[in-house]
């Protein structure tokens, strides 16, 4: 039996309301602290209070008429079409706490949420960004994955999608071999030999496409994202390449 629609209405209103209610029980009980500075966050409010977010440090990259400093660090490695990072990462910043809550605290939420942001931004420069269609994330070995249980620059990438009309491809470019962790490792040069060819391709993933985008987290030495785009580029020389980062170390 249909209840008439006055009724339907106050009972949708009054669960609302319960709801409202049960959030802020929760709130007094559980309260929330801001990832970067640890001090409560008011009801509503999710992982960053509003001073930590207005200290954040933007590249405004998009902005860029000159090479930045994320296109130069690739010049004379490999042929990019554009690249763009959304946060200039400094040691005990904001941007190394959300960083580090993204990757190691399973704040995918707050990855999508910036990646979401990042997108906004990107839609700012169409001539550059526009004709992007699929975004590639940098991808994890499945063993890490499968610890971390997900693979943050996916949960970018999903950020970016849902604010642009690019969409999120995570079949093409997979990863093979374990690698020693990065961070390990000295210099470039070791980096690189450290993570070359262990990239995989499946090409029948990406038909028809002309314009793609790797999304990173965070771009230190750019020797990862060197590695794919060489090995994306050998297969599909034609194919134009962006690299989206959510940071940059520079
Ligand atoms: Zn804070």
């Amino acid at each position: 039996m249909a209840y008439p629609l006055q009724t339907q209405m106050k009972t949708s209103k009054w669960l609302k309301k319960m709801n409202l209610w049960k959030e802020d029980l929760y709130h007094l009980i559980y309260p929330a602290s801001c990832l970067c500075c640890d001090k409560e966050l008011s009801i509503g409010m999710q992982n960053i209070c509003d001073i930590c977010d207005a200290n954040l440090r933007f590249t405004y990259f998009e902005k860029f008429n000159d090479p930045s400093s994320l296109d130069k660090l690739f010049w004379g490695r490999c042929n990019l079409t554009s690249t763009c990072a959304f946060l200039q990462f400094e040691k005990d910043s904001s941007t190394q706490k959300i960083l580090h809550a993204i990757k190691y605290k399973g704040k995918k939420d707050l990855a999508e949420e910036m990646g979401g942001r990042f997108g906004e931004r990107l839609k700012q420069n169409q001539s550059k960004y526009g004709s992007i269609e699929v975004l590639i994330p940098v991808p994890l070995h499945p063993k890490k994955k499968f610890i971390r249980g997900y693979n943050q620059s996916e949960c970018i990438a999903k950020g970016i999608a849902n604010s642009t009309e690019m969409i999120v491809n995570t079949g093409f470019l997979t990863k093979g071999v374990h690698t020693e962790s990065q961070t390990k490792k000295a210099n470039r040069f070791l980096r690189w030999d450290n993570v070359s060819d262990v990239f995989h391709l499946d090409v029948n993933k990406l038909k028809d496409v002309k314009h793609i985008a790797l999304v990173d987290d965070v771009v230190t030495t750019g020797s990862t994202l060197e590695s794919c785009i060489q090995k994306i580029h050998q297969v599909l020389p034609e194919i134009k390449i962006t690299v989206l980062s959510l940071a940059i170390a520079k």
